[in-house]
């Protein structure tokens, strides 16, 4: 019936929260926490009594404490959307959270992997790469991958794999320039995007290695560019079957991991949103795609998709059959009070 229809529709936008422990400078200047986590009732509380008011307490899909490892984020959070990718669908994870609260942390996480074995700090991304290859290899299945890697800023986007020379030359930088087109059937086409076609995990890391320092390198060059951009790692996944009646069936997946622009553009733009426009700093995709979560999970008949880059190129993986994880992420600390209540809020709203 209906009240079953609308409970399969919503178990696809799964939230989940994760609060970072403080660090060890926070540790030395004795900072206060001021969340508290319960991992198994999966509650967050806000103790909004240190200021004596009341505290405040959000229930998510799931909650991970400062404790929590990367690889139990993955294996309870991303494990079971990645099995989704490799049956044929499009499944997308972000990472949604103020600066400094362990996004590029919990997608990334400690780089330099090795293709044999992931470090205990290896994030969701390393993680799904390996989970990928392992399942394939188990089922020998014949199977074909290519990944991209792009980064949006000010809707623009960069190409994070495009080949280094290419910025040598401001002309041919023209020439190439990315430009994001649909196909007729509405889904996004993105011209110039280096697609790197791949056969070992060890490969992928090294391309999201290369990437990442990229992404970091521009950080210094435009004043902490990441803070205010996303970066996309796509990997597409084709997998030949062959079924009982000997027929040939390819299941094509693609597979989404977002570390999104710090939420503080949000409060920012939200608070004032005429002069921030004005001022550049309104975060467009950041805002268009809590519009457009918001519509999928009240399922409004009208998705506002269009209204944004990051939402235009990844409406083929939002809505409709595919898997998508919001990993909101917060700091315990006391200074990050404000913020962290609006990440709450935010994120809340997607559930
Ligand atoms: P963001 O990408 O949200 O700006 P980062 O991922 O860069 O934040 O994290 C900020 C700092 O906190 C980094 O030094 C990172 O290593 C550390 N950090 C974040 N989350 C954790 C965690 N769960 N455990 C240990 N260190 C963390
Ligand atoms: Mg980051």
């Amino acid at each position: 019936g209906g009240g079953s229809e609308m409970k399969e529709c919503e178990a696809n936008v799964q939230v989940v929260l994760r609060c970072r422990p403080l660090s060890e400078e926070e540790q030395r200047a004795n900072v206060q926490s001021a969340i508290s986590c319960d991992d198994l009732k999966r509650e967050v509380t806000v103790l909004h009594s240190l200021f004596k008011q009341a505290d405040k307490t959000f229930t998510f899909d799931k909650v991970f404490g400062p404790k929590a490892q990367q690889r139990s984020i993955y294996d309870r959070a991303v494990k079971p959307i990645v099995k989704d990718v490799l049956e044929g669908y499009n499944c997308t994870v972000f990472a949604f959270g103020q600066t400094g609260t362990g996004k590029t942390y919990t997608m990334e996480g400690e780089m330099r992997q090795k293709a044999s074995e992931l470090s205990a700090t290896a994030g969701v991304i390393p993680r799904a790469v390996r989970d990928i290859f392992d399942i394939l290899e188990e089922r020998k299945a014949d199977c074909s991958m290519k990944v991209t890697f792009l980064e949006l800023y000010n809707e623009e986007i960069t190409d994070l794999l495009a080949l280094e020379d290419q910025s040598r030359f401001p002309e041919d930088r023209q020439k190439r320039a990315i430009s994001l087109m649909e196909d007729r059937k509405g889904g996004a086409v993105i011209r110039g995007l280096e697609e790197v076609v791949v056969y070992s995990a060890s490969e992928i890391y090294n391309l999201l290695e290369h990437g990442s320092a990229r992404r970091r390198t521009a950080d210094t060059a435009l004043n902490k560019q990441s803070s205010r951009s996303h970066s996309v790692f796509s990997i597409y996944i084709h997998v030949k079957e062959t079924t009982v009646g000997n027929q040939e069936l390819l299941k094509c997946g693609r597979l989404n991991l977002v570390d999104l622009a710090g939420s503080e553009n949000i409060a920012r733009s939200g608070a004032r949103e005429g002069r921030a426009r004005e001022a550049g700093e309104m975060n467009k995709s950041l805002l268009t795609l809590g519009r457009v979560i918001t519509a999928l999970v009240e399922h409004s008949v009208h998705v506002p998709y269009r209204d944004s880059k990051l939402t235009r190129l990844l409406r083929e993986s939002l809505g409709g059959k595919a898997k998508t994880c919001i990993i909101a992420t917060v700091s315990p600390s006391i200074h990050c009070l404000e913020e962290t209540v609006v990440t709450l809020d935010y994120a809340y709203r997607a559930k």
